[in-house]
């Protein structure tokens, strides 16, 4: 998995802020697999790459935005918490 949209990038980055505030797992398969389901549940149009990267990393700072994937990426953590995929090699791997 490659992470190049800025809305990835910012939600990566959310994912692992939020797992270290947290006694919860943050192995890469834990980490993708929150960050995934939390771009799912974010409004296309943050993803969208049509209007240029200059344009969406603008708003990608609005406070909207920050509220919209700090929400995305709590609920994501939460459920990856309550079933983690990861399997034991992975964890042996961090
Ligand atoms: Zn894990």
């Amino acid at each position: 998995m490659t992470l190049k949209k800025p809305i990835e990038k910012l939600v990566l980055r959310e994912v692992d802020r939020h797992m270290a505030t947290s006694a919860q797992c943050s192995c890469q398969r834990c980490r993708e697999d929150a960050a995934a389901l939390a771009l799912r549940d974010l409004p296309n149009r943050y993803a969208s790459t049509q209007r240029g990267e200059v344009m969406i990393n603008v708003e990608l700072q609005s406070l909207q935005v920050q509220l919209d994937v700090h929400r995305a990426v709590a609920a994501a953590c939460a459920v990856v918490a309550e079933r983690p995929r990861h399997e034991p090699e992975d964890l042996a791997s961090t």
